[in-house]
């Protein structure tokens, strides 16, 4: 296990994140499940089109359909028929003919072209078109959306809301995807009260617990919530085994600092192979990632920002790498800083902000002001991290800086 406390300083942000995903196995086994089980899911396998969509060439518009070459230099074609959704024209459209067709209908045999109705004189059995057309002017071609045959979503693709809808269009019901994951949750420390019991002196109500879950939730994994473990190295010990057996991995927060109530690293030592890492990052310098008997194990820092940060930024990455999902990396824009930001040479900050347009259309940025890593509206009120290097030294107000978009987690 890598051990960053060998090596003098603190560990780069960039070298931590690849360190960890780099000791993690995508898990492999699959199950099947149904269209209608898939969202947040991941496919474990390719999923190719069995059919053509649209499977036939149709009407993009409600008018009428005919031959462009059956228009040249007249005015007027013979209505025939009726093309209507679900009920094609059966007949081939002969010269001088044009068929009503509404939209999504089947193109008749004999037709290019669609006008649409407003641009039609009717008469009786005669339209006239008023407006010139292309050949192939409103007509959606068979597999202009997608290609029988070809790769429609990649092996390690999480299912959106959309994908569902386009496997639906491809007649798609039954999929393989990765097994979920089953992640215990684990918050230590002897002033923690779970919400419903009375405040004692010196008390705080638990709460990072509850925000991870939520994340956990957005990543789509079973959540196992052990509650609050006293500082205790017997309790700590036995949540920790227990979890161990149950889980893929266990995220635990508080306790890993070096203070007298600190137990996780002991604990660790005894039953794990743990790396325990000062990543210089602000917020959340410290930070264990290392293995259980049968898990993954994730040492959060207690502070409820630095808690949020390092499970955005580091344990949830590890966790979608775990799931066999892969991901685009985030995305990283300018903006202007409308304040100056506070800032000492040596960590990484990710301080929060909210990205927004000033009145010329440029991006802007504005801190969410203090930046203390209890202060958890300092993420609430946010829709982005503000991305300092390590050797930046304070930021004035106007300066340009690098502004990364919050992803699906906190949502
Ligand atoms: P620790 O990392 O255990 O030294 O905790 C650092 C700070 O975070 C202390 O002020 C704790 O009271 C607080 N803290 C630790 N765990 C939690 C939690 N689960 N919910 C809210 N605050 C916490
Ligand atoms: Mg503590």
């Amino acid at each position: 296990m890598v051990d960053c406390c060998s090596a003098p300083g603190l560990m780069p942000f960039a070298q931590a994140l690849e360190t960890m995903l780099a000791a993690i196995s995508p898990i492999t086994e699959i199950e099947k499940i149904t269209l209608s089980e898939g969202l947040g899911r991941i496919l474990s396998n390719d999923i190719t089109s069995p059919i053509n969509v649209p499977p036939h060439n149709n009407s993009a518009m409600d008018g009428y359909a005919f031959a462009q070459s059956n228009l040249l230099n007249r005015e007027f074609l013979t209505l025939a028929g009726r093309s209507m959704a679900g009920q094609p024209y059966q007949g081939t459209c002969g010269k001088g003919e044009c068929i009503r067709i509404m939209t999504g209908a089947k193109m008749p045999e004999g037709c290019d072209t669609v006008e649409m109705q407003e641009n039609c004189q009717v008469e009786g059995e005669s339209v006239r078109f008023l407006a010139q057309r292309k050949p192939g002017d409103h007509v959606r071609y068979a597999g202009e959306d997608i290609h029988k045959g070809h790769v429609v979503f990649a092996q390690g693709r999480r299912l959106s809301a959309i994908d569902i809808g386009v496997l639906a269009s491809l007649g798609i019901d039954k999929l393989q995807v990765f097994r979920k994951l089953n992640v215990a949750l684990i918050a230590t420390g002897d002033e923690l009260k779970s919400l419903g019991q009375p405040l004692g002196d010196g008390d705080i109500y638990e709460s990072n617990s509850y925000a991870l879950a939520g994340m956990l939730k957005n990543l789509n994994v079973n959540v196992i919530d052990f509650g609050v473990i006293a500082d205790d190295d017997a309790a700590i010990r036995a949540a920790f085994l227990q979890a161990d057996q149950q889980a893929d991995a266990v995220i635990s927060s508080g306790g890993v600092s070096v203070g007298d109530a600190d137990y996780t690293k002991l604990v660790l030592e005894q039953i794990g192979e743990i790396g325990f890492w000062k990543i210089a990052m602000k917020p959340g310098k410290p930070f264990a990632f290392g293995k259980l008997p049968n898990s993954l194990f994730f040492g959060l820092p207690g502070n409820p920002v630095s808690a949020m940060v390092t499970a955005d930024l580091l344990a949830m990455p590890a966790l979608t790498k775990l799931q066999n999902c892969h991901t685009a990396p985030a995305i990283t824009l300018k903006a202007k800083t409308l304040t100056d930001l506070r800032k000492s040479p040596g960590r990484m900050d990710f301080q929060r902000g909210v990205l927004s347009y000033d009145n010329d259309g440029a991006l802007m940025v504005n801190s969410t002001g203090s930046q203390g890593s209890g202060i958890l509206t300092s993420i609430a009120s946010a829709n982005c991290y503000i991305v300092l290097p390590a050797e930046q030294g304070r930021v004035p107000a106007g300066a340009i800086v690098n502004v990364r978009l919050f992803e699906r987690f906190y949502a």
